[in-house]
């Protein structure tokens, strides 16, 4: 009795839904009995056994799987952005640095292969824990490449922070030493640390130790990083004192040395966009 009353559920069920997904120009193969798709000519329909009872229910036929995988993939690849996006607001301390793509750069500036190429050899780079000094004269795309480097692994799934020594001084300013310690070890996390702009902070005690703990600590963790400065490789070989030696040292030891000289990037960029402004000022209205 129960199993005729589920029976009749199952098959009103069953009409409904096969119902439900009829499309106007589905048809029924008259010679399997199935619900065919009015567009890629496949099943809608297959035979499976319930409760002992063979039946006939919905399935995707080939258009409509193909419709749901797209969308499925669709999905990913907006988790995947939002997930880099992420990423990317923890990962660079500075909103100017979110432009600095390989697509915004100048593919002539002598350092930008470099950049590419310790991004394409990345993985090689950090099992040794392998970095790159990016030094020369104020204005020659040091930090602008360093950016390049950040997006393009982040954009690859790999976290990346840049910051700058009065970043780094600011946040640590307000620590206990135990605290202390936890935030220097929590920046391990990072595969890559780019520090920007070495030598612009203050040169006091504190700020020294400071620099030399968080240095330190990333040397001995083995990972890599990146330092931009400009200060003159002169400069690094030669410190003034112990303080700034054991400073340099470790970064000369992990760090490959990459010239940045000639023409000033941001001067000509600057000037670019002046005349770009000029140009538009001269242009007539249409
Ligand atoms: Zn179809």
């Amino acid at each position: 009795m129960i199993g005729a009353v589920v029976d009749e559920v199952l098959k009103e069920m069953e009409n409904a839904v096969n119902e439900g997904r009829k499309a106007a120009d589905d048809y029924m193969d008259t010679e399997t009995g199935f619900l065919m798709c009015g567009k890629c000519h496949t099943r809608k329909q297959k035979k499976i056994s319930f409760l002992g009872v063979e039946r006939v229910v919905g399935c995707l036929c080939q258009c409509a799987s193909e419709e749901m995988e797209r969308e499925r993939e669709k999905h990913r690849a907006e988790e995947e952005l939002l997930h880099i996006r992420q990423m990317k607001s923890a990962g660079l301390q500075d909103s100017t640095f979110f432009d600095y793509t390989f697509v915004n750069s100048d593919e002539t500036h002598p350092c930008a292969k470099y950049a590419r190429r310790y991004v394409e050899h990345f993985a090689e780079f950090q099992k040794n824990g392998q970095g790159l000094l990016f030094w020369g004269n104020v204005g020659t795309g040091k930090t602008f490449l360093a950016g390049c480097i950040a997006n393009a692994l982040m954009e690859k799934n790999i976290p990346v922070l840049m910051t700058s020594f009065p970043k780094l001084l600011n946040a640590l300013g307000g620590l206990y030493s135990g605290e202390k310690n936890e935030y220097l070890k929590s920046l391990n996390q990072y595969r890559l640390l780019i520090i920007d702009d070495l030598g612009v902070e203050r040169d006091t005690p504190y700020v020294l130790e400071t620099v030399y703990l968080v240095i330190d600590e990333r040397y001995k963790s083995g990972k890599s990083f990146i330092i931009t400065t400009n200060l003159s490789l002169e400069e690094l070989r030669n410190p003034a004192d112990l303080e700034h030696g054991r400073i340099y040292d470790r970064i000369m030891e992990r760090c490959v040395p990459v010239a940045f000289s000639g023409k000033n990037y941001r001067t000509d960029k600057g000037r670019k966009n002046v005349e770009d402004a000029a140009g538009k000022l001269r242009d007539e209205p249409a």
